[in-house]
């Protein structure tokens, strides 16, 4: 393995007073005398994600020079918030770029937790144009959003605390898309309770890590609109750390429909009392419906985010399937 679980328990150090350890809740609903379900409550990070804990360790990491200088992304989600965060309480420059066509709204969001959002061209090849030249001309350090060692890793924390407050773990389900929550909790969670079970889960349309995997190496798939917009985007044809992790340690991935999404986020929400985005609430569809896996007694369900649009939720609150 590329990382190692020491390396989680430094980066664990690292994140400390930056993204909080989550609650492992029990979700009542689901549970009976034959499983143990429990919620990895992620949505409750200052973000309302996950990704403030690998954005926090590569924040961390950075030299002094590094520091001084700067950070940049492309993002106009989950990784530009924990990025503008992270980098606003350590007090480093960061700028978040986006092109022209964002809505106004995820570059509030950015913008609301202290994060410089940088308006380059009218597609996401060209806002990655602009972090280049940042790069280039500035000397900033771009922090990618998944297959990045201490990305991994800082994602990696999750297990530790999954394993401290569930010793007894059969099953972690966890939403997959580049694959750095599910590497990072594989290696933490397999290595200090060898036997556990990792399964991923993505939407069906547009799957990178699930086609990477079945083809055994790196492709591009087609971009959709999903619900777990969240889970979208490729996984990197010259990805170093995820895929080959993803490979060794995930024991299952499958693919959900739309409506499996939209149900599972109503269930959280009317049965459990949580709000999650659709990749946060991708993890319940094992638990809904009948996937043919094998989940065994002691189940988490990591609940990775929070962070949809409040319209958009309420129409899914209400029955429909928006896309
Ligand atoms: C980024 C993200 C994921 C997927 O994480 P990967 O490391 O890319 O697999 C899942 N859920 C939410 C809410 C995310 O923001």
């Amino acid at each position: 393995m590329p990382i190692l679980v020491n390396d989680l328990y430094a980066a664990r150090k690292n994140i400390a007073g930056i993204a909080v350890r989550t609650p492992l809740v029990p979700a009542w609903s689901m549970s009976n005398d034959e499983r143990d379900v429990r919620l990895k409550l992620e949505i409750t990070q200052p973000i309302g994600a996950f990704k403030l804990r690998g954005a926090a360790n590569a924040l961390a990491n950075l030299s002094a020079e590094q520091s001084r200088k700067g950070v940049v992304c492309v993002s106009t989600g989950n990784h530009g918030r924990a990025v503008a965060y992270a980098a606003h309480r350590l007090g480093i420059p960061a700028y978040i770029c986006m092109s022209k066509l964002v809505p106004e709204n995820k570059v509030e969001a950015i913008e609301s937790v202290g994060g410089n959002v940088k308006i380059g061209g009218s597609s996401q090849d060209e806002a990655q144009q602009e972090v280049n030249r940042l790069v280039r001309e500035q000397g900033m350090t771009e922090v990618s959003p998944f297959d990045h060692f201490d990305v991994v890793a800082g994602q990696g924390t999750i297990g530790i605390e999954l394993v401290e407050d569930n010793p007894e773990l059969d099953t972690v389900i966890v939403p997959l898309s580049g694959g750095g929550l599910i590497a990072g909790v594989a290696l933490a969670v397999k290595t200090l309770v060898p036997g556990v079970r990792l399964i991923g889960l993505s939407m069906e349309k547009g799957a990178a890590m699930y086609e990477s995997i079945r083809k055994g190496l790196p492709v591009e798939v087609e971009e959709h609109t999903s619900l777990a917009d969240s889970l979208g985007g490729g996984i990197g044809l010259d990805n170093r750390y995820t895929f080959s992790m993803v490979r060794d340690l995930v024991d299952d991935i499958r693919t959900v429909p739309e409506l499996y999404i939209a149900e599972a986020m109503r269930y959280l929400y009317r049965h459990e009392g949580w709000i999650a985005e659709g990749a946060g609430a991708i993890g319940l569809v094992p638990l809904l419906y009948d996937l043919d896996l094998a989940l065994g007694r002691n189940i988490v369900v990591v609940v990775s985010g929070k962070n949809i649009d409040m319209d958009l939720f309420a129409r899914v609150m209400g029955g429909e399937v928006p896309y």
